[in-house]
């Protein structure tokens, strides 16, 4: 799969969450193609940390730093971005990936499940956004990437809680996207339909055949392509763009 390439990322500061696996990774291992300074979160595995970050510089990362923070810990995100940008000046380039689905059918959802997935999918981007958005408000110019889901615009059956977790993703994108316009911070989401990742993987071949008989292209999405899309994004090549939701769905929702 081709890689694109921005030339502006290099040296950029961007932090992606969730990119210990599946989008997040690839997204993470595209910027650190392109010469970027990538910052990951993780929860609790040093080792595992160190060997991202010294993948990620393999891969051509001008810096790569992993921040300890777990993203429904909104105190220990808190102290974690304050701590870096002190050290290392503003994070300028946002993605907000780390998520979470359990499919449960309405009738049987609880509502512990129902906090944990609109905590981790929906809160915790917002918080993250509002903690760097005081640096990056400082920068001339900053992008924030939030990685929603085509189920959140067209709804799933036994994805309620998932589904209005991306849905909030679109209308927090709106919202900051024109509440820091003025700052020259742009906020765009992508909407992917089925990207082949631990999260789909874990479906039933019956259920992946129902959906790839829906999807015109006839195939699953690569993570790269997701990857290629986020950069564009993140780069000024996109400058003129604020507030845009696009689908990534192989034509699953026209
Ligand atoms: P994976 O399940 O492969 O990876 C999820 C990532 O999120 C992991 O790095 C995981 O970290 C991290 N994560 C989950 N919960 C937390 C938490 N509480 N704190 C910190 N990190 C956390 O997911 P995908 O790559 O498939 O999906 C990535 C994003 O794309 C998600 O937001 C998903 O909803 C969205 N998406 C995916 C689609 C797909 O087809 N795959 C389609 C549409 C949207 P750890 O390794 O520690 O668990």
């Amino acid at each position: 799969m081709n890689q694109v390439i921005f030339s502006d990322l290099k040296d950029q500061k961007i932090l992606v969450t969730g990119a210990s696996r599946g989008i997040g990774h690839a997204i993470a291992h595209h910027l650190a193609a392109q010469g970027a300074y990538v910052l990951f979160n993780y929860r609790s595995d040093e080792n595992k940390a160190r060997e991202l970050e010294a993948s990620l510089k393999k891969a051509g990362a001008s810096n790569a730093k992993g921040l300890l923070f777990d993203v429904t810990d909104f105190a220990k995100m808190k102290e974690a971005v304050d701590t870096t940008c002190n050290e290392i000046g503003p994070i300028t380039g946002l993605v907000n990936n780390a998520g979470i689905s359990k499919d449960t059918l309405l009738l049987r959802l609880k509502q512990e499940e129902l906090g944990n997935i609109l905590d981790t999918n929906l809160k915790s981007a917002i918080m993250l956004t509002s903690y760097l958005s005081r640096y990056m408000m400082k920068a001339p110019q900053s992008s924030i990437v939030n990685i929603s889901s085509v189920v959140g615009l067209m709804g799933n059956t036994a994805q309620t809680a998932y589904a209005a977790s991306k849905a909030g993703l679109i209308g927090a994108t709106k919202s900051i996207a024109k509440e820091m316009a003025a700052k020259n911070v742009r906020c765009n989401a992508v909407c992917p339909g089925f990207i082949e990742t631990d999260m789909t993987n874990q479906l039933d071949d019956k259920v992946k055949e129902m959906y790839l008989s829906r999807i015109p292209l006839k195939r699953l999405g690569s993570t790269q392509e997701v990857a290629n899309l986020v950069s564009f994004l993140l780069s000024q090549a996109s400058g003129y763009m604020t507030g845009e939701i696009l689908k990534i769905d192989g034509g699953l929702y026209i």
